[in-house]
């Protein structure tokens, strides 16, 4: 099995800024998104 499979939905990732678990990420853009709760901005990964 891989580490990185798509079936990974039950754990969060965390926020490459703060490191702190992502709950939700809004979309501001299509290459911008905001971070929820900590407020970070990153570029969200491709959602396929
Ligand atoms: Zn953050």
């Amino acid at each position: 099995m891989t580490r990185d499979g798509p079936d990974a939905a039950s754990t969060l990732p965390d926020c490459p800024v703060c490191g702190r678990p992502i709950a939700t990420v809004t979309l501001t853009g299509p290459t911008d998104g905001v971070v929820s709760p900590c407020g970070c901005r990153i570029v969200p990964v491709a959602l396929e």
